[in-house]
């Protein structure tokens, strides 16, 4: 590898002290691949508190696993000890790390071979100890040592080794795939957390397919997501072409494609799970009603298990709900805005990336469908002055006193004269809006 002055700069001062530093892990893969890398793992014979008395500003960043942050002229660096883990009793997260002096040991350790090349930051060259350059070359994910075994210490792994899949596009080595099928099991044992991150991941990367396809065939899939498995017995009867499943894929795949972002895919992917529990045979008519609330509820159940932030999961089981409606030209202008109220602005624009993936997965369309009239009549609500939000009638609740009671009744009231000003966006008139009001309170 080529090496930048400022890392040369850097390595010489391990040099210096008798150490050695080193680029490890995806940084190197990803530049045998020719691929920008986001982040850069480095590692080190020295110690944590070796490393931090060779510099003045360091930080603490993951100090009990052996991880200091140098920054260095301008730059700032994470460094890690070179460890071995300790014992693995549940295939849970490691119990205890032990801090090495042997690169070698190192990279044992790590998962798969095409993660465990390591760079010399002194003269770029590159360590390769476990073949991992020649899977890089053949697209191969290969456990390092004995699959069995790398498992059975850590049952996250397998989820990485599809993630892996997904990112680079490459297929799980036999003997890898055979010890997922044999140890899937195990992935209960790991914490929600850390699969949710390696499946966000995968549906977040280039080659999301693979990745689903390595779960499918490990059962990883059955296990972590039986919603998703089981819509692979929904026909698409005249709907679509392919099965509810293929369905879903295409749909991700077209959200990947454009450019969206991961609530969205995770939507497209779930976006019909609920056609799995409404399916019913109406003489030679297949329906599915209310597929989309129910399909928002199990989505709900999704992301809850994974412990999704209430962001992630409030996105994605809406745009799941709103996902169905259709649109006409012959809406009204009310129909417009309340669309705006329901789904709100800032959600527009993912709503319609989805609904654009569905689309766009649908092989077996009537005909050509497409948002973007509704898309120019948003517009041009959003930039008039009408009405959408309490804050924009043109009364508030103090003007109510007197009329309406304070309290539960007050926002009652004030929610119901919103709902007639959305519709007539004229009645948005303080007169008018008062004598609305005692109206509403006499009856
Ligand atoms: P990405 O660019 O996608 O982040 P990465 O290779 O940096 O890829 P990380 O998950 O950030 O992947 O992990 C960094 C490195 O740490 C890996 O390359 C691998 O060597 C090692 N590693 C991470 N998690 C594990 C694990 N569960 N078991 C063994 N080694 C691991
Ligand atoms: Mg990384």
């Amino acid at each position: 590898m080529t090496v930048s002055p400022e890392l040369k700069a850097l390595s010489d001062i391990f040099q210096k002290n008798g150490f050695s530093l080193y680029l490890v892990g995806g940084a190197v893969r990803d530049y045998v691949l020719g691929k920008p890398s986001h982040d850069y793992d480095f590692t080190t014979d020295a110690l944590p508190m070796e490393v931090k008395s060779m510099f003045r500003r360091t930080i603490d960043t993951g100090i009990k696993h052996g991880t200091v942050t140098v920054l260095f002229k301008g730059g700032s660096y994470e460094i890690t000890t070179f460890r071995t883990e300790g014992d693995y009793s549940d295939s849970r997260h490691p119990d205890n790390v032990c801090f090495v002096r042997s690169l070698e040991e190192d990279l044992k350790r790590r998962d798969f071979t095409i993660n465990a090349l390591a760079s010399n930051v002194q003269d770029g060259e590159i360590i390769d100890m476990h073949d991992g350059l020649s899977d890089l070359k053949n697209g191969t994910i290969r456990a390092i040592g004995n699959p069995m075994e790398r498992f059975k210490e850590d049952g996250l792994r397998m989820m990485r080794a599809a993630r892996f899949s997904a990112k680079l596009g490459f297929s799980i080595e036999g003997n890898t795939l055979s010890a997922m099928k044999a140890l899937k099991e195990n992935i209960r044992n790991i914490s929600r957390e850390r699969i949710r991150e390696e499946f966000f991941r995968l549906v977040d990367s280039p080659f999301p397919r693979m990745g689903l396809e390595a779960m499918e065939k490990s059962g990883l899939m059955e296990i972590l997501f039986p919603e998703l498995w089981e819509t692979r017995r929904i026909e698409g009867h005249g709907y679509h072409k392919e099965n509810l499943y293929e369905h879903l894929v295409l749909s991700l795949e077209a959200a990947r494609d454009l450019g969206a972002p991961v609530t969205v895919k995770l939507a497209a992917l779930f976006h019909d799970i609920g056609k799995t529990a409404t399916e019913k045979r109406d003489g030679d008519k297949w329906t599915y009603y209310h597929h989309e609330t129910v399909g928002e509820e199990m989505a709900r159940a999704i992301m809850t298990r994974l412990k999704s932030s209430n962001e992630e999961r409030d996105q994605v089981c809406l745009f799941i709900r709103e996902h169905m409606f259709l649109y006409s030209p012959l809406w009204s202008d009310g129909s417009v805005r309340r669309l705006i109220v329901r789904v709100g602005k800032e959600n527009l624009d993912n709503l319609f990336l989805l609904r654009e993936a569905d689309r766009k997965a649908t092989t077996a369309l009537p005909e050509e469908v497409s948002d973007d009239g509704l898309k120019e009549r948003i517009k041009a609500e959003l930039s008039s002055s009408a009405a959408l939000t309490l804050k924009d009638l043109k009364i508030n609740g103090k003007d109510l006193l007197g009329i309406v009671e304070k309290g539960p009744e007050m926002g009652r009231v004030l929610s119901l004269l919103l709902e007639m000003v959305i519709d007539d966006p004229g009645k948005n008139e303080r007169e008018i809006l008062l004598e609305k009001a005692r109206e509403i309170e006499k009856r």
